[in-house]
């Protein structure tokens, strides 16, 4: 177990929160972390460099940002007397960006303020970077294949140069890349509902699966797994309806297993504009909020599949941390007021 002496007890319910930043940022293990951060996120850039990506510098406010998080709260900035949002997602830039170039990645930051219960899930921040990635043309099962690359490229890296950070740490390399020599399973969304409800776990079946669900199954899984075809109305007008399965969604997450949960979300995107303006109302979203990407979609925006890997959270994972906030210099956990 990892280290987190200096950090703060969070009062009743025993979470231990971030130590202040004095404490955190000269604690060894913070650095031997945040090395292997910078190991992942330097990995992860040169795969995807030597596969043709034009990295962008990502947007951070914009007049809509993404609506599908879950119950987590945008914050509004005033750009000179018009209402923006700091992005919690930069979702429709990135498919926007296809006009420029056909393979696109950022490094976001998102801030989101979300529920308070999440601060006790262990992996949630209230602001966090995602590797945000959109193909032009891909189909979901490529853009798959792609995350499986990443993800695989990246944990072999820090396996391969940084084993004596991951000693220091205490993570099992044998636990951390038994499952390399196989693909990740594929699980639809409805079978895993119905194995946690055989489990005695109340999973609604048009819902995302709920973070104590993820968490039972991110525990039973002998490799990371992806999750596919969630329910529509589970996620947001951006998401394609499958065409061979109406009501279905041609997205996916990546579980991690071990109990450090999702670590990605994708899918394959809507990009017919009369289509988008019915998922729009579907989904409860105003279309006259999103004029300049409708603007856009009207013109027409190439078709794709993308996805965004939460950096915090799959350096949770590389180094075995307990606690998503022990994978940030400056760590913000939901309702803690943190510098
Ligand atoms: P989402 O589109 O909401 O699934 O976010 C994409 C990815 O970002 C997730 O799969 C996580 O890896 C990461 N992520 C989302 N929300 C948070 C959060 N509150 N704290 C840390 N990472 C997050
Ligand atoms: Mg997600």
């Amino acid at each position: 177990m990892v280290d987190v002496s200096g950090a703060m007890p969070g009062g009743a319910d025993g979470r231990v929160l971030p130590p202040q930043p004095w404490e955190h940022l000269t604690s060894e293990t913070t650095r031997t972390v945040l090395r292997i951060q910078h190991h992942i996120v330097r990995s992860a850039r040169r795969y995807l460099d030597d596969q043709g990506f034009v990295e962008l510098l990502p947007p951070v406010i914009g007049p809509v940002t993404d609506p599908g998080i879950r119950g987590a709260k945008q914050v509004d900035v005033d750009y000179y007397g018009h209402r923006y949002k700091l992005m919690t997602s930069a979702f429709v830039y990135k498919q926007a960006s296809l006009l420029a170039f056909d393979k696109i990645v950022y490094v976001a930051p998102n801030v989101r303020l979300e529920p308070l219960e999440t601060c006790s899930t262990n992996r949630h921040l209230a602001e966090f970077h995602q590797l945000d990635i959109e193909v032009a043309g891909a189909t979901r099962e490529q853009i798959m294949e792609l995350a499986e690359g990443v993800v695989g490229h990246v944990v072999d890296a820090v396996v391969s140069d940084m084993g004596d950070e991951l000693a220091a740490l205490g993570r099992d390399v044998t636990a951390l890349s038994s499952w390399r020599s196989r693909p990740f399973a594929r699980v639809p969304h409805a079978e895993a509902v119905r194995d946690l409800v055989e489990g005695g776990h109340m999973q609604d079946g048009g819902a995302e699966i709920d973070w104590a669900g993820e968490e039972i199954l991110s525990i039973k899984a002998d490799g990371p797994f992806f999750l596919t075809d969630y329910p529509k109305g589970s996620r947001c007008f951006l998401e394609k309806e499958d065409p061979d399965q109406p009501g279905v969604l041609r997205t996916f997450d990546l579980i991690m297993p071990g109990g450090y949960g999702e670590v990605i979300s994708g899918g394959e995107r809507e990009a017919h504009y009369p289509t988008l303006i019915t998922r729009m109302r579907e989904t409860g979203e105003n279309p006259s909020k999103y004029g300049w990407y409708l603007q856009l979609s009207r013109h027409g925006v190439p078709s794709s599949s993308g996805f965004g890997l939460g950096l915090q959270r799959l350096t949770r994972f590389v180094a075995g941390l307990e606690y998503v906030w022990q994978a940030a210099a400056f760590p913000k956990v939901p309702g803690v007021v943190s510098p």
